[in-house]
């Protein structure tokens, strides 16, 4: 078993992708990928200790998109780390993070509540800056309890301190990432709101490959929901943690999939770039 989807220091977790792949093989998992947010740089060393601990790698990508003003993203497996369109949008994230971080600083200092910017940049340590960061420092200057209160009273979809990322829709998301000679798939459907069956079909017209139907923030019947939108497209259905470290309650291998999905969604993406 494999889980399709963790975090690292290099994005918005709190663990190397060493520790990711210990994690992984200390749970029994026969294989692991890290898909940090908006970048591609962990892949060397989850790569690097993956082959040194005897479990496989898969090297992915959770590509932040936006529609009506809502974050949705997609996981993209075995991109080209090389491939030009791709690299320059992971580069604009980064940048577009970090004007974000700033408006989301300032809103919550109208709201009385003033962050030090240098702050916020010393908790992402170079990794592109993601609300979790902001949260942390919100937690260390306790004005909220934790990680989880940051997100309900501040920075969650629709609260005072709520700023979107400018981003691809999610139908040229999964464009960019076939583009860049990879698979894609659509993660926690059930998490984002402004995802609904529909668009999934629309996504699947525009090449989607699966549907993380069985995510760790999943309830029973959000997944028995996704895992028939996936029947009904035709599209594979992948199970994960989406592990963050400490940020989040989920352990690794806590949500997986079987091989054979693993296998389906590899196969996809070399037949694309046969074409
Ligand atoms: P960003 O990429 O900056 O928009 O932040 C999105 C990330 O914030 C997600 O990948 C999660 O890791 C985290 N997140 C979103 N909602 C919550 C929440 N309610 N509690 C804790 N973490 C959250
Ligand atoms: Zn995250
Ligand atoms: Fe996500
Ligand atoms: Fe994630």
């Amino acid at each position: 078993m494999i889980d399709l989807h963790t975090h690292s220091v290099f994005s918005d977790g709190t663990t190397t992708p060493e520790e990711n792949v210990r994690l992984a093989q200390r749970s029994g998992l026969s294989g692991l990928a890290l898909t940090d947010h908006d970048t591609l740089q962990g892949w060397p060393r989850a790569d690097r200790a993956a082959q040194r601990a005897g479990i496989d790698f898969v090297p992915g990508v959770e590509l932040s998109c936006e529609l009506d003003g809502r974050g949705v993203h997609l996981l993209g497996y075995w991109v080209d780390a090389d491939d030009a369109a791709l690299s320059a949008e992971c580069d604009r994230l980064r940048q577009e993070r970090d004007r974000r971080a700033g408006e989301i600083i300032d809103l919550l200092a109208r709201h009385g509540v003033h962050v030090d910017p240098a702050a916020v940049r010393a908790r992402a340590a170079g990794a592109p800056l993601g609300r979790p960061h902001v949260a942390a420092v919100l937690v260390d200057m306790g004005v909220v309890a934790d990680v989880d209160a940051a997100f309900d009273e501040w920075l969650g979809d629709g609260r005072p301190a709520f700023a979107q990322k400018r981003a691809l829709s999610p139908v040229d998301g999964v464009r960019l990432l076939r583009g860049a000679g990879g698979v894609a798939v659509i993660a926690h459907p059930g998490v984002s709101e402004v995802v609904t069956a529909d668009l999934v079909a629309q996504l699947a017209a525009a090449g989607l490959a699966g549907v993380e139907g069985d995510h760790a923030a999943h309830d029973d019947d959000q997944v028995r929901y996704w895992r028939a939108v996936a029947a009904e497209l035709g599209l594979a259905v992948t199970g994960s943690s989406d592990f963050h470290g400490e940020r989040k309650d989920a352990r690794i291998g806590q949500r997986t999939t079987p091989r054979a999905v693993v296998d389906r969604l590899r196969a996809h993406c070399l037949q694309v770039r046969a074409v």
